[in-house]
């Protein structure tokens, strides 16, 4: 199954595409986590990133695209993926295409998960990662067993900066301008579904499993989940 889990930042992609891997049996590939990891190691690409990521605005896309042509190239991502946080723009997402064009394969569903503003920022200023892991919580929604701490490893729990109230309201402003036109652009290619994002993650995680396995009886698709 090749999957994209499209929908503004604090939308629940990041936390569903965890949850999916084991059932589609497929890596989740995050542009952010890529992103930051670059960062992290002070690649030069990452540093040049780092500058549009601090502020809330959107990484140049022939950055991001070099991020993710080389993370679809890994063998684990051959049978299918779930793709979180890209594409972002039009160009990625003509690009990302063409990508799979070239090796004869498509996108087989795009889920665009759909919550209100005011949930986001709400949902944004609980959210926690963990330093170590990457696993993702909420102070209220989604509370780790001990205060601060991963329940998988252990690792230490932190609020990225950009998860700041600023930098989030900038963000939002991203992707209304130039993410949400994606929606209109997967519709027109049969490819969309629109799933509400408000609810318990169970729930939410239900609803998407209904349009994968919609999607994998019509047939067509990568892999079967
Ligand atoms: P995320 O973890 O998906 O919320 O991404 C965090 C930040 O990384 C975003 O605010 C952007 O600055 C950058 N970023 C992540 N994915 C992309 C993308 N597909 N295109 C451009 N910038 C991205």
């Amino acid at each position: 199954m090749r999957l994209v889990l499209l929908g503004p930042p604090g939308a629940g992609k990041g936390t569903q595409a965890q949850r999916l891997q084991e059932e589609l049996k497929a890596p989740q590939i995050a542009s952010g986590d890529l992103l930051r990891a670059a960062v992290r190691n002070k690649t030069s690409l990452g540093l040049e990133a780092k500058r549009y990521m601090d502020q809330g605005t959107l990484v140049p896309d022939e950055l991001v695209l070099k991020l993710i042509e080389e993370r679809l190239r890994d063998p684990d991502a051959a049978r299918g993926f779930i793709l979180d946080g890209f594409p972002r723009t039009l160009a990625q997402a003509e690009a990302l295409h063409e990508m799979l064009e070239r090796n004869g394969q498509g996108l087989d569903l795009v889920v665009a998960l759909i919550v209100p503003e005011q949930e986001i920022i709400k949902r944004i200023s609980g959210r926690r990662t963990c330093k170590n892991c990457g696993a993702m919580y909420h102070t209220i929604f989604d509370p780790p067993r001990n205060v601060g701490l991963c329940n998988k490893c252990n690792g230490e729990l932190y609020q990225r900066d950009d998860d700041a109230e600023d930098t989030v309201k900038m963000r939002l402003e991203v992707y209304d301008t130039q993410t949400r036109p994606l929606l209109n652009y997967y519709q027109d290619r049969g490819l969309l579904k629109r799933i509400d994002g408000v609810g318990s993650l169970e729930d939410i995680y239900h609803r998407i499993k209904s349009a994968i396995e919609e999607v994998s009886t019509k047939g067509g698709c990568a892999q079967k989940p």
